[in-house]
């Protein structure tokens, strides 16, 4: 366990040339108090919470500095809604990297710590609800499995924030693989200096993918990874329901975690087309879209790393074409075999059983079925209302048949699909009554939240009562 006084930090980023980032401190805030501190992944980055909280405070709300500490912004750019721009962290600092008790690496990062070069007009600040929720969500996916940044603290600044009215000011400490983001790339290809795209990759090899820094072909198995990743992530997404609502190529990690939980939301009753961001006005990012929206974004990525794959300039676009091609086929792969689990499906794919999803997928949408609530009721048994009309009861007799040709125990299964079919995910709503509360000072409704949450396949009875489905359709803010 690391005392915060011994909590030594490294500075890696600030190796690399120094247009890649901005050397800056956090603006200091006038009241600073704790909102959430998560205990449990302290223990995890080898840190002894009850000391560390005790005098974190100060740095985590940009008070304070640790000694020899060299915070920075980093500078990056991307395709917003489709749009190139060069951007940066206008509200967030690197504190530093964190390693991990593995020997692993970590970046430490505040998000809403004041202003910074890369800012443009924005105030650098940002607000404790979405900071809580960004803080639930995000620990939410961990607890289902999926690649996500993590979430340490949230602290209240006691300062007031205008957005279209004053809000209490927070500040969010995020833990992540790294900051490195396809928009990283993006950037280091618009500078004029030829060699950062590479200098950017060795980086980036080293801390991702350190086995593939001897390998030849290093820049085109390490363009395969990072595809690789983001296939792997997408049909992730898709399996739980997870609507990301900004997959800007800034949004994007190298390391295939999720990112930057803005206008964010899970699916409830079944609609691929479902938006929930007010900004997105012709559904760019779309839940049916995610996907594609992937292969999007890794072939912005690939276009970087033309110059590192080859010399000729026409096979570099073809293997760029084919490691892009290539994110197709993986995420199909995943998607498929995820959904199979979740039906219960164990043995060998059989080419009929993705005719068995899509009309399940079809059945939901026309009957509006609540998503992961349908999964449950075929986890537990309960099947009765899935059978409303006769063509329901076609589908569940064919399903129940694929099942059992399986020569497994029903037991056996059940329990498997309990393992992929969560009982309790962020429900909208409740994480809305959680943050309202949450700004008025009462956290007990988050912490109830964040504990039922934290094991999403218990099933347990508590759980159930998160399983209400809202009727109106929830829109989301990116009101960050
Ligand atoms: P996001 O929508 O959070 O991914 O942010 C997109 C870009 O806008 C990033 O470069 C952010 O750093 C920047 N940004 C967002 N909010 C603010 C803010 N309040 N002040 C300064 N920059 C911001
Ligand atoms: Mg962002």
């Amino acid at each position: 366990m690391i005392p915060y006084a011994s909590w030594r930090l490294r500075h890696q980023y600030a190796t690399l040339p120094p247009y890649f980032y901005a050397a800056v401190c956090a603006a200091p805030v006038c009241a600073p108090r704790w909102v959430l501190f998560n205990d449990e992944l302290a223990v995890d980055l080898g840190l002894d919470p009850t000391s560390f909280r005790e005098e974190a405070l100060p740095l985590f709300a940009g008070n304070a500095c640790l000694v020899g500490s060299r915070p920075l912004a980093q500078a990056y750019a991307g395709h917003q809604f489709g749009h190139f721009a060069i951007l940066g962290d206008g509200r967030a600092l690197l504190l530093g990297e964190h390693t991990l008790p593995s020997g692993v690496l970590v970046d430490v990062h505040l998000k809403g710590s004041g202003r910074t070069p890369y800012s443009r007009g924005g105030d650098g600040r940002a607000v404790i609800g979405p900071m809580v929720r960004e803080y639930v969500i995000s620990e939410a996916m961990h607890a289902l499995g999926i690649p996500t940044t993590r979430s340490l603290a949230v602290v209240a600044t006691g300062e007031l924030v205008y957005r279209e009215a004053p809000l209490p000011g927070a500040i969010l400490t995020r833990i992540a693989s790294s900051h490195m983001r396809v928009g990283t790339f993006q950037f280091a290809r618009h500078h004029e200096d030829a060699d950062a795209v590479r200098r950017l990759a060795d980086f980036a090899i080293a801390r991702h993918d350190p086995h593939l820094s001897e390998e030849p072909d290093r820049y085109a198995l390490f363009l395969r990874a990072v595809i690789q990743r983001q296939a792997a992530l997408i049909a992730q997404w898709q399996a739980l329901g997870f609507v990301h609502g900004v997959m800007n190529t800034d949004n994007i990690t190298i390391s295939g975690q999720t990112i930057d939980y803005g206008p964010c939301a899970f699916l409830d009753r079944y609609d691929p087309d479902t938006v929930f961001s007010s900004i997105d006005a012709y559904g760019r990012y779309a839940f049916c879209n995610q996907r594609d929206i992937g292969r999007w974004n890794v072939a912005r990525f690939a276009e970087c790393l033309l110059p590192l794959l080859h010399d000729h300039p026409q096979t570099a676009r073809t293997y760029a074409q084919d490691a892009v091609d290539a994110y197709s086929s993986s995420f199909q792969e995943h998607w498929l075999r995820l959904m199979r689990h979740k039906l219960g499906l164990f043995d060998e794919a059989d080419p009929a059983d993705a005719l068995l999803i899509d009309r399940l997928l079809e059945w939901m949408h026309t009957h509006r079925a609540d998503y992961t609530n349908t999964f449950v009721a075929l986890t537990t048994g309960h099947h009765d209302a899935l059978c409303t009309s006769k063509h329901d009861v076609a589908w569940h007799a064919d399903w129940q048949r694929r099942v059992h040709r399986q020569a497994r125990p029903m037991q056996w299964i059940q329990a498997r699909m309990q393992e992929i079919n969560p009982c309790i995910i962020p429900r909208n709503h409740f994480v809305q009554e959680a943050i309202d509360a949450a700004e008025s000072g009462d956290m007990d409704k988050t912490h109830r939240l964040l504990a039922l949450l934290k094991n999403p396949y218990a099933y347990t009875k508590e759980q159930e009562a998160y399983a209400d489905v809202p009727d109106r359709p929830y829109r989301t803010f990116c009101g960050t």
